[in-house]
């Protein structure tokens, strides 16, 4: 993949205000070959308290990194679901259960992945069923898995009449979508009269209570940062009313618990009047995110400055946002790291900071130690590493558990 990295200023999806304030400005060391930014600004809207991204690269860049740089596709585990998404997908069948009822209801999940959601619908009795995932590769894992149809596309292209669905599916897809008004206009056409939706997105208000690395929810592809108020007013300027609304956590790891905003619209006329709710939580919530996130990561970068004092050599475990940024911040880029590691084939073969990124089984031979790079997939790489490579290289963990 081969983008110029150019970021643009965005209006406030909610209010349309232009003047915000900066709140925080996460760094990436990019990946040659693959990567979507080395950068972006937190800010929160002055007109309606709406928290986001700004200056950040187009949609259209996006659903290219998407579309090529996939994380969703789990080819190391042949597409199938991890155990957390196995424990989760009852739960969600039952929820939606209570809101479409008929089984033969036109149900389209946007992102759908693998379309592991979409498959315990389907064994649930729901007949018609659709999934949209910008990686082919996803597509591929659905029809070969569970029979059942992805269309391979951006949701701005899909190739579907206006009307033709009865309920759409969002979970964990719109805090990665920078044109928020077009996909929100294009979800509000796909609707039949009134169609329901179904939105799971992070809450913002909670970040501090999810025990992740400093910073890791100003990640490289979450871009909206809602609360159940911005939430609430993103919907409502597009013409949705609010059904049902709750807060739900669950295990996304063995050490993350996600916190989620969890609600059901229901489609109205676009013009129809809808007062905005001014939005104080978010910048609260994220303040007091970003100080405690400062506090870990000083200790972080200590145990870092000691690792590579002698300069001896280094094998880095993981090239996602987590690494990335501490190349960018930290002294880990001064390092002598012979090669990064990462499970995910699409980074396989590229480099970051000219250092090669290899699979895991090509570390059979090598004996240099590992940094786990990672604080939610810690005890899972170290158990890869222990039980399935069978390495005996010593092993460095940033964080406890
Ligand atoms: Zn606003």
């Amino acid at each position: 993949m081969t983008i110029k990295e150019s970021r643009n200023s965005r209006r406030c999806a909610i209010c349309d205000e232009n003047q915000n304030r900066v709140l925080f400005q996460p760094r990436f060391s990019g990946l040659a070959l693959g990567s979507l930014m080395t950068g972006y600004d937190v800010v929160v809207c002055e007109g309606c308290g709406f928290c986001f991204a700004d200056n950040v690269p187009d949609q259209t860049a996006f659903d290219i990194y998407y579309r090529e740089m996939s994380k969703y596709e789990h080819q190391d585990r042949f597409g199938q679901p991890s155990e957390f998404e196995v424990r989760q997908f009852p739960e969600l069948v039952r929820f939606i259960q209570k809101y479409i009822p008929d089984e033969q209801a036109r149900i389209l999940e946007v992102g759908c992945a693998n379309a592991g959601l979409l498959n315990s619908l389907q064994q649930s009795g729901y007949k018609n069923l659709l999934g949209i995932d910008p990686s082919p590769i996803c597509a591929q894992n659905a029809e070969q898995l569970y029979r059942i149809r992805v269309l391979t596309s951006a949701l701005s292209d899909i190739k579907a009449e206006p009307g033709s669905f009865d309920f759409i599916i969002m979970v964990a897809v719109l805090e990665h979508i920078q044109d928020l008004n077009g996909a929100l206009q294009k979800i509000h056409d796909l609707l039949a009269p009134l169609g329901r939706l179904f939105i799971e997105v992070p809450d913002a208000t909670k970040f501090i209570s999810s025990p992740d690395a400093p910073f890791q929810e100003f990640s490289i592809e979450h871009i909206n940062f809602f609360s159940q108020k911005s939430l609430e007013n993103v919907m409502g300027i597009h013409g949705f009313t609010d059904v049902f609304s709750t807060q739900v956590s669950y295990d996304q790891t063995d050490t993350y618990t996600g916190h989620t905003i969890r609600m059901v619209f229901q489609k109205h006329n676009v013009g129809d009047k809808f007062d905005l709710i001014l939005d104080n939580d978010s910048e609260t919530g994220l303040k007091n995110y970003i100080d405690a996130s400062r506090k870990v990561e000083n200790r972080i970068h200590e145990t870092i400055n000691e690792l590579i004092e002698g300069q001896n050599p280094l094998i880095v475990w993981g090239v996602g946002t987590h690494t990335q940024r501490l190349m960018a911040t930290s002294q880990l880029a001064t390092a002598n790291i012979v090669a990064f590691v990462d499970a995910n084939p699409n980074y396989q073969g590229k480099r970051l900071n000219n250092v090669p990124i290899i699979s895991p089984k090509s570390l059979i031979g090598m004996g240099e130690p590992i940094l786990v790079s990672s604080r939610i997939f810690q005890s899972e790489i170290v158990h890869q590493i222990r039980f399935e490579l069978k390495l005996n290289n010593s092993i460095f963990t940033l964080y406890e558990d």
